[in-house]
């Protein structure tokens, strides 16, 4: 019970404080119609590291926080290594590998409990689909 608390917890600050946010006008957006989601995500790489993933967007907690979150764990990365742990998180989501691989991705442990949501899943994923896109357009 008190780890749910601390989930919840840690989700309302990601939402009430995003992590990388700001205005990128010039993205285009992916959206969750089922939910009215929608998130852009922006890159500032220099070679193989990615400085930063920037995000921008809005909807629910569950979409804006998982942005967050994903933001706050990729920056820094290589590409090959974001890479890697955009497909770790995904195959989590589809129910592929244990939620408790979310457990060593900091604070993405609080969204274990989606994984038992069906229907809040596309807003978990749809910040990481975004990140997705965007690293597969950078050169390889
Ligand atoms: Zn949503």
């Amino acid at each position: 019970m008190a780890f749910d608390e601390l989930y919840q917890e840690i989700i309302r600050d990601h939402y009430k404080h995003p992590r990388n946010k700001k205005p990128l006008s010039h993205v285009k957006a992916f959206e969750n119609p089922s939910c009215g989601d929608t998130v852009k995500v922006e890159l500032d790489t220099a070679g193989e590291r990615i400085q930063s993933v920037y995000f921008d967007g809005s909807g629910c907690s569950i979409s804006m926080c998982s942005a967050s979150m994903m933001s706050d764990l990729l920056s820094g990365r290589t590409v090959d290594e974001a890479r890697r742990l955009v497909e770790e998180f995904l195959a989590v989501i589809r129910g592929e590998i244990s939620p408790e691989k979310l457990d060593e991705l900091g604070d993405l442990a609080a969204l274990k409990g989606v994984v038992e949501l069906p229907v809040r899943v596309k807003c978990a994923t749809l910040a990481w689909h975004a990140v997705e896109q965007a690293l597969n357009q950078q050169p390889k």
